[in-house]
């Protein structure tokens, strides 16, 4: 008997899995059926790093502003050109269809898509921040916020961009916890989906998976961010060693490599045409050797085999000609 139940309550006598770099562990109890505790669990989900965190909003939002000032500029420029159709194609557009994908997800692929829809729907469909007790009359709307645009969008990637490339320490590697920070950046544009249960509001965050599914997205502006994010801090490219090195190394370049230290990649070698089957062509074997002067009969068989070959094909030399 394996239910939620038993498995929360097993797992919950198993300390959690998390170990530092210096090898120490935690002493924390494994929350639900997870290998972690709540603290470290967290982490991971709103991180993507057992070790990570959640970037804080102040830690960006002057860079954002920056960002979008540059973006509004520029906005007929090629590059922001594309990178703002690709937001459109991929986060505002699926935002503004009225209806979930599934009625009821089954597979795991599906409910990932139907959490990531949830989470876009959110950022078209923001709820109207409201004043007062609920009763209808007395509530008034303070504030009916505008459906996130694609230039918003980009604006806070490349303000997280710039963010964790002068602090580097707010992120814990470049891989999957960039990703959750664009991702978390771009969710946290408008305010978590809510629920009331029994009179009491409860926030939903974004999951994990949504959060993975939507930085992986995101990732793929990372070279126009990086474009956008060297305009706006140009020291970012190089950092005074860097430069120091450089100019070092200008007035003392290094040799060419000899022709056998370079490394190249191997070419596919070349597909080879299929050559012609040879056709075999008989030739005249002449007048017929004479027993009497030779007797060889070997010789007789000999030239029989090729003449009946050239005669056969002769016949079908005429039968091509008519
Ligand atoms: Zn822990």
């Amino acid at each position: 008997m394996s239910t939620l139940q038993t498995r929360t309550i097993l797992n919950a006598r198993q300390p959690c899995d998390y170990r530092s770099k210096a090898g120490y562990g935690c002493t924390g109890k494994r929350k639900s059926v997870a290998r972690y505790c709540e603290f470290h669990w967290q982490n991971l989900t709103d991180s993507g790093h057992v070790d990570g965190k959640l970037i804080h909003r102040s830690a960006y939002r002057p860079l954002q502003a920056r960002a979008a000032q540059y973006i509004n500029a520029h906005q007929d420029h090629p590059f922001i050109v594309k990178a703002l159709d690709y937001i459109r194609a991929e986060v505002v557009n699926p935002g503004r269809m009225p209806s979930p994908p599934y009625k009821k997800p089954r597979s795991l692929s599906q409910i990932i898509e139907q959490q990531t829809y949830l989470e876009v729907r959110r950022l078209q469909t923001p709820t109207p921040l409201l004043k007062g007790n609920g009763t209808a009359g007395e509530t008034v709307v303070v504030d009916r916020p505008d459906p996130v645009s694609a230039e918003e969008v980009l604006a806070v990637c490349v303000g997280v961009w710039l963010a964790v490339q002068l602090r580097p320490s707010l992120l814990v590697n470049d891989g999957e916890c960039l990703n959750f920070a664009l991702a978390n950046a771009v969710l946290g544009l408008r305010r978590y989906r809510c629920v009331v249960v029994n009179g009491e509001a409860s926030g939903r965050p974004p999951g994990t998976r949504a959060r993975r599914a939507i930085g992986e997205t995101l990732r793929h502006l990372s070279h126009t961010c990086q474009q956008v994010s060297e305009k706006l801090a140009p020291h970012i490219k190089e950092t005074p060693e860097q430069t120091l090195a450089r100019k070092a190394d200008e007035n003392q370049p290094l040799p060419e490599a000899e022709a056998d230290e370079r490394c190249y990649i191997p070419t596919s070698p070349k597909p080879i045409a299929p050559s012609k089957p040879a056709v075999f062509v008989p030739s005249d074997p002449g007048p017929r050797p004479i027993l009497r002067v030779s007797g060889d009969l070997a010789l007789i068989e000999a030239w029989n085999r090729r003449q009946k070959l050239w005669q056969n094909y002769l016949d079908t030399l005429t039968e091509k000609v008519s």
